[in-house]
C-alpha cells in the first residue's frame, strides 16, 4: 500500500523538467556520441548535441546529427584555448568572426542552431555581443558568467552527473524548474555508465517528466531572460540552493514564480531585522542612535561587498540601503510631527 502511495507521489512529480546538453560531440573520432544519441532515440527523448564546427567539419554531414531526437547547438569554434579558454578576453571583432563562421558553416549544411555553449563555459561581454550579432538566441554556459545582455537568453547548465539528476528527480519538488544536465561522451567509460543513462531515460518516461530542446524553451512562453539567472544569485536564494533548504537545490534552474516569492521573503526578512534593531534602540537612546545604527550597518555592508561586483552581493547592499532610507525618512516624519505638536501646545 505504502509502495503504491509512494509510486503515485512520484508519478505526480512533474514540477521538474529536464534538458540534456551533450558537449564535445564528434562522431568519427568517438562512437560514444553515437551510442548516446541512439539511446535517446530508443526512448524517444530529446537531447541537445553540441558540435564543434571546425574540429571535425566533415562530421557536420553525419546523419546521426539529423536524428529526430537530437537538436544541434554550437559548442565553440575549434575548441582550442586562446588564453583562459576559447573566447574570454578576445576582442569583439575576433569573437564575432569566430561565432559567425561556425554558424555559417552549419547553415551551409542545412543546420540552423539557436543556442551557443562556449567551451569550458568561458565567455565575457564581447561574447554576448558577438552572439547577438551572429543571430544566436540562447547561451548555455554555467551560472557564473556575465549576464548583462538583455537580448540573449540564458539556460545555464546546473547538473553535472546522470546519477545526481536521477536523485533530484526522484525527490518531491515543491517548486517548478529545469534541470540542465551537462554530459560529455568521454565520461561514458563502461557499460555501467550507459546503463545509468538508460535508467534516467526509463525513469523520466515512466514518470512523464518533460524533456526539452533549447529551441523549445525559446519558443514556449518561458522566461529565460537575464533576470531569471540573476535572481538565482540573490543572497537568500543563493543560500537556500547551496545548502538544500526548503527543497531548493543547486541542480535546478528555478522558474520565475519561486524566484519572485523568495525575493519578496528576502525583502521582508531584511525589513524585520532592520526594524527590530531600530525599535530595540529607539526606546533606550532615542532617534539618533538608530540612525547611526543604520549608517553603521550600511558601512559594514559596503566594506564587505564593495570589492566584489557579483550581483548577489550588490543586491544585499541595494536592499539594505533602501530599508535604511525608509527608516531615516520615517524618523524625519516623526520628528516633524513632534515639533508641530510641541509648537501647537
Ligand atoms: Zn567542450
Amino acid at each position: 500500500m505504502c509502495l503504491v502511495f509512494n509510486q503515485t507521489l512520484l508519478a505526480n512529480n512533474q514540477n521538474l523538467r529536464l534538458i540534456v546538453r551533450m558537449d564535445d560531440c564528434y562522431v568519427s573520432a568517438d562512437s560514444k556520441t553515437v551510442r548516446i544519441i541512439r539511446l535517446f532515440e530508443k526512448h524517444k527523448t530529446p537531447i541537445n548535441v553540441g558540435i564543434i564546427p571546425f574540429k571535425n567539419p566533415a562530421d557536420t554531414l553525419n546523419p546521426i546529427y539529423r536524428s529526430r531526437y537530437a537538436e544541434i547547438f554550437v559548442h565553440g569554434n575549434k575548441h582550442e584555448k586562446e588564453g583562459n579558454d576559447e573566447f574570454t578576453g578576445l576582442s569583439y571583432l575576433k569573437q564575432r568572426d569566430k561565432t559567425q563562421r561556425g554558424k555559417h558553416l552549419l547553415e551551409s549544411k542545412g543546420i540552423y542552431p539557436c543556442c551557443f555553449a562556449p567551451p569550458w563555459n568561458g565567455y565575457d561581454d564581447n561574447t554576448l555581443k558577438a552572439l547577438e550579432k551572429s543571430d544566436f538566441l540562447i547561451i548555455s554556459a554555467n551560472e557564473f558568467g556575465p549576464k548583462n545582455n538583455s537580448k540573449i537568453k540564458y539556460v545555464p547548465s546546473t547538473c553535472y552527473s546522470v546519477k545526481k539528476a536521477i536523485e533530484v528527480l526522484e525527490k518531491e519538488s515543491l517548486f517548478n524548474g529545469i534541470i540542465v544536465l551537462l554530459i560529455h561522451p568521454y565520461e561514458f567509460n563502461s557499460d555501467a555508465d550507459f546503463e545509468l543513462l538508460e535508467k534516467l531515460l526509463i525513469f523520466i518516461n515512466k514518470n512523464n517528466i518533460q524533456t526539452r530542446y533549447f529551441s523549445n524553451l525559446n519558443s514556449l512562453d518561458e522566461n529565460i531572460t537575464a533576470k531569471r539567472l540573476e535572481y538565482h544569485h540573490y543572497p537568500l536564494f543563493y543560500l537556500l540552493r547551496k545548502y538544500d533548504i526548503l527543497g531548493f537545490n543547486h541542480t535546478v534552474y528555478y522558474e520565475m514564480g519561486s524566484l519572485i516569492t523568495v525575493n519578496i521573503i528576502e525583502w521582508f526578512l531584511l525589513l524585520i531585522i532592520s526594524l527590530f534593531g531600530h525599535l530595540k534602540y529607539i526606546n533606550k537612546l532615542k532617534l539618533y542612535v538608530s540612525i547611526t545604527t543604520g549608517i553603521i550597518l550600511l558601512l559594514v555592508v559596503i566594506i564587505f561587498y564593495s570589492y566584489k561586483s557579483d550581483s548577489y552581493r550588490w543586491v544585499l547592499l541595494y536592499k539594505t540601503s533602501v530599508i535604511a532610507l525608509f527608516i531615516w525618512l520615517n524618523h524625519r516624519l516623526i520628528n516633524r510631527k513632534k515639533l508641530k505638536a510641541a509648537q501647537a501646545t
